[in-house]
């Protein structure tokens, strides 16, 4: 009894005094918690509508293998609203280029990715790698994005050269936020763009030459490639003993030899570490053009497919090739991603725009494919970056993953396409 009178004991002024304030206090803490609570998710959810219906326009200079798939990764972002395609060539000439293209696994993973269906395109499989003419690919690649045009405005300008003359006639209202620079080795729209034409050019610690045997009648269907290892060549005949020396296996490479393209255009390429063995001394150094050919004559005839005809020495003039054997280097832009102040527009460069081998090794296109790995995630960054500083980080991490390209590069891509 005594007990529930002190509990029931009426509080004192002061301590009701108290007690009011506690409740105030709380109050106004939940209040306080409420309305910020209620900020982050409306500041959370407009930011979600911004980034969702945030859409850019996007240009792509050079419909060659490298700009129609960065047009398919554009269209399939799902943050571009106006996509145009240009070509200096009309579609003719774009389509009849005879070479062949390899993809490799890589590629074709991130090709499967971007919805391209390889049933659906001419072409042969061959350890895990798809070889297509590159006519084929790009008109493949035509096809779809004349599919997607009811999702996106897409435009393909074909005859339409991208120079001084057509950034002058572009209205203002016209130029896009992104322009992809995919114009290859030889295109010269980062001049007009006034981005840097510098450089760097880095060894691949290899040697390598290069043939091409053109057979107008042959067939003209992709072929898959032939690989072939630690090859070693007399050279007695030119009074160089080489062999001995380069038969030790513990320290002297041998070469390594892929025959690929189809049967009308075969490619060779010979490749070899960098070595100082009297073989490459020789190799590289020669004024003897005909020993190269002798050396790719000879190769041919011992690896290609048993279906297709020899070379012999009635045909041998259809074999044109490197003189000697050069160092293989891999040339890449200093800059590829750059930010235009007064237009606004950030530029990027791929393919073989932005690297480029001196070297064929009958994969060139898998380069051009890597760097467009991070292009998805560089057009969403611009579509909804709230400010420059924004358009920096995204553009800093394009030139980043360029750069990782590169030194991936250096350090597997010719144990890849040519010594495995
Ligand atoms: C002889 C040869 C054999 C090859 N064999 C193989 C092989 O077997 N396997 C393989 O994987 N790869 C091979 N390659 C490499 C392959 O062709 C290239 O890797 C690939 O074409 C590069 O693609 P790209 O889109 O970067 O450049 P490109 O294919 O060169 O395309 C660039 C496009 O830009 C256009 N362009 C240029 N300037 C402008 C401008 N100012 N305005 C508008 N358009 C412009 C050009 O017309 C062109 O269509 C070979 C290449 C050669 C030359």
């Amino acid at each position: 009894m005594e007990g529930l009178q002190a509990e029931t004991h009426a509080l004192s002024p002061g301590e009701e005094e108290e007690e009011q304030y506690r409740a105030l206090a709380l109050d106004t803490l939940w209040s306080t918690l409420a309305a910020v609570l209620v900020y982050v998710l409306v500041k959370v959810s407009l930011d979600g509508v911004r980034r969702w219906r945030a859409r850019v326009s996007v240009l792509i200079v050079g419909s060659g293998p490298v700009g129609l798939t960065a047009a398919l990764v554009a269209v399939r972002s799902g943050k571009v609203l106006k996509l145009t395609v240009l070509d200096e060539r009309y579609r003719s000439a774009l389509l009849c280029r005879p070479q062949q293209i390899a993809l490799d696994p890589r590629s074709v993973r991130f090709l499967l990715g971007l919805g391209v269906d390889f049933d659906n395109m001419e072409g042969c499989w061959h350890n895990e790698h798809f070889f297509t003419r590159i006519g084929v690919f790009q008109e493949y690649l035509l096809s779809i994005l004349e599919q997607r045009k009811h999702n996106v405005d897409v435009k393909v300008q074909l005859g339409t050269k991208f120079c001084e003359e057509f950034v002058r006639r572009l209205p203002a209202a016209d130029w896009p936020r992104v322009i992809v620079v995919a114009d290859g080795s030889c295109g010269d729209s980062c001049s007009v763009l006034g981005l840097s034409s510098d450089y760097t050019v880095e060894s691949c610690q290899a040697y390598g030459a290069n043939a091409t045997i053109e057979r107008l009648d042959q067939r003209q269907v992709p072929t898959p490639e032939i690989r072939a290892h630690s090859l070693y060549f007399d050279l007695s005949a030119y009074g160089v003993d080489a062999l001995r020396e380069h038969r030790n296996p513990t320290t002297k490479p041998g070469f390594h030899l892929k025959i690929y393209g189809t049967f009308r255009n075969r490619y060779m390429a010979l490749v070899c570490p960098s070595s100082d063995t009297k073989m490459v001394r020789f190799l590289r150094h020669t004024a003897n053009a005909s020993i190269m050919k002798n050396i790719f004559h000879q190769s041919f005839n011992a690896y290609k497919t048993d279906i297709e005809p020899r070379l012999s020495d009635v045909t041998l003039h259809q074999l044109q090739c490197s003189r000697r054997l050069f160092e293989v280097q891999l040339s890449h832009r200093r800059v590829s991603a750059a930010y235009i102040d007064q237009d606004h527009v950030a530029v990027i460069v791929e393919g073989e725009a932005a690297r480029v081998l001196n070297f064929d090794t009958g994969c060139g296109i898998n380069l051009g494919m890597r760097g467009l790995e991070s292009l998805g995630t560089f057009i969403y960054h611009i579509a909804t970056a709230v400010d420059q500083s924004d358009v920096m980080e995204a553009l800093s991490a394009k030139m980043a993953h360029s750069r990782l390209v590169v030194q991936d590069f250096k350090l597997s891509g010719l144990a890849k396409s040519v010594y495995e």
